[in-house]
C-alpha cells in the first residue's frame, strides 16, 4: 500500500478561504462572533433564497448543536416523542436523548433511501393511540438526496407535527427548485470536515423568521438576559461558531456550487462504470424534480454471494489504500438505541447489508479516478 489515500471525502479549499482567516487576525476578531460570522450568515441566505422565501441562519458550532437548539425552539421536553429517520447519523438522534426525550424511529423508502411516508402515518397514529403524540418529526436529506419532501410534509401539516430538516448533508440539493435547508419549521446544516463544504466544524440552524433565529442565538451565547451584569432566566449553551471558522466557510461559500458540479460529475462517473453491471444498482433521483448535490455516491448490491458482495468490494478497494465505507446503520439497529419504538420494516436493514458509499471528493483528480476505476473493474 504505497500509494496515497484515496478518501470518501475529504476537504477542500477554494483559494479565498485564508484571506478571510488572515482578516479575523489582523482585526483580532479572534472570538465566537465578528464580521465573518455575520457574512458567512449573509452568504448562506443568499445562496438558500428564492424569491418569497424567508431564511434567517445562525451559524453554530456544528449541526449537532443546530439539531439540539431547533428541539429546543421547537418545546421538546423530557418524557417527550421525537419521530426521527431510522438510517442515518447518530447526530440526527442523539439531542433527543439530550433533552429526555424518546426517539421513535422509522423506516426508509426505495426511491430516496429517506423517511418513509407510509411507516411515518402509521408511526403518528399509533403513538396518539398510545396518548403520545409525537413532539416533532426529524427528516433527513441521506447523501443529499431529497427526502420525499411534499408527502413528509403534508402528513406532518395534517396532524400538526413540526419537521425538523436535517440538511446537514444536502447544501447545495434542492426539490423543485427550492433549496433543501428551506423546507422545515427549523432546518440544519453541517460544515464539518467531511462534508460538502467545511468550516473545519462548523453549523448552522436556518429559522423562517428573525425572532427564531434571535432566539438560537440568545441560547448559543449561554442565554444572557439583557442587563449590564450576567443575568440568566433560562439554560444557556456555548454553541456559537467562531469567527475563525466562519472566515474558512466565507472561502467555501465561493465554491459551493462548483463543489456540488464535481460531486455530480463524480456520480456519473460512477454511473458509467455500474451501466451494464448486473447485481449492483447506483443511487440516483427518482425523477427530475429532485436534484441531489450527490455529497456521497451509493450503490447497493441487489444480490450478493461469497464472490460478489458489498463486503468483498469494499474490502478489495481498502487493499488498494481506497477508502469506501456501508452505509448509515440504522439506528434501531444501534446498540444504544435497542429499547427505542420502531416502525417499519427490513428497508433501510436491507440497504445497510448491501450499500455502499464510494469515494466522492470535489478534490478528486484523473489519476484517482483512474485508480478507482480500475480496481472496481478488477472486482466485478
Ligand atoms: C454530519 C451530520 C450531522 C451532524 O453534524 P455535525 O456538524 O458533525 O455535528 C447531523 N446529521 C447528519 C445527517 C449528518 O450527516
Amino acid at each position: 500500500m504505497n500509494e496515497k489515500k484515496i478518501w470518501l471525502s475529504s476537504p477542500h479549499m477554494g483559494g479565498n478561504e485564508q484571506k478571510y482567516v488572515d482578516e479575523a487576525f489582523k482585526e483580532n476578531w479572534v472570538a465566537p462572533l465578528g464580521p465573518n460570522v455575520t457574512g458567512f450568515e449573509e452568504d448562506i441566505k443568499k445562496y438558500l433564497k428564492k424569491d418569497g422565501s424567508k431564511n434567517e441562519v445562525a451559524a453554530l458550532s456544528s449541526g449537532t448543536a443546530a439539531l439540539h437548539l431547533a428541539l429546543i425552539l421547537l418545546g421538546v421536553k423530557r418524557g417527550d416523542e421525537v419521530i426521527c429517520q431510522s438510517m442515518t447519523f447518530a447526530a440526527s438522534a442523539n439531542p433527543i436523548v439530550y433533552l429526555g426525550a424518546t426517539p421513535v424511529f422509522i423506516d426508509s423508502e426505495e426511491d430516496t433511501l429517506n423517511l418513509s411516508p407510509e411507516y411515518l402515518e402509521e408511526a403518528i397514529k399509533d403513538r396518539i393511540t398510545k396518548g403520545k403524540k409525537p413532539k416533532a418529526i426529524i427528516a433527513v436529506h441521506l447523501y443529499g438526496m431529497p427526502y420525499k419532501v411534499e408527502e413528509i410534509h403534508d402528513i406532518a401539516a395534517q396532524y400538526e407535527i413540526p419537521v425538523i430538516e436535517d440538511s446537514a448533508e444536502a447544501l447545495g440539493s434542492s426539490y423543485k427548485e427550492q433549496k433543501c435547508g428551506t423546507f422545515g419549521e427549523i432546518s440544519i446544516l453541517s460544515f464539518n470536515g467531511n462534508k460538502i463544504i467545511t468550516t473545519s466544524g462548523g453549523g448552522a440552524l436556518i429559522a423562517r423568521n428573525l425572532e427564531v433565529k434571535k432566539k438560537a442565538v440568545f441560547l448559543a451565547t449561554q442565554a444572557r438576559d439583557d442587563a449590564p451584569h450576567y443575568q440568566h432566566s433560562e439554560i444557556g449553551y456555548n454553541y456559537r461558531m467562531s469567527n475563525i471558522c466562519a472566515g474558512i466557510g466565507r472561502g467555501q461559500m465561493e465554491v459551493l456550487d462548483d463543489h456540488v458540479n464535481k460531486r455530480r460529475d463524480m456520480h456519473q462517473f460512477y454511473k458509467n462504470i455500474f451501466k451494464g453491471v448486473s447485481g449492483i444498482k447506483i443511487h440516483n433521483e427518482p425523477d427530475n424534480t429532485y436534484f441531489c448535490n450527490h455529497w456521497l455516491s451509493v450503490i447497493c448490491f441487489e444480490s450478493s454471494s461469497k464472490e460478489f458482495s458489498r463486503e468483498g468490494l469494499r474490502m478489495h478497494l481498502e487493499k488498494e489504500n481506497i477508502e469506501s465505507r456501508p452505509l448509515w446503520k440504522p439506528m434501531h439497529l444501534q446498540p444504544v438505541f435497542s429499547e427505542a419504538p420502531y416502525y417499519g420494516g427490513t428497508i433501510a436493514e436491507k440497504l445497510f447489508q448491501n450499500g455502499l458509499c464510494l469515494p466522492s471528493g470535489s478534490n478528486l483528480t484523473q489519476e484517482d479516478r483512474a485508480r478507482i476505476s480500475g480496481s472496481v473493474q478488477n472486482y466485478i
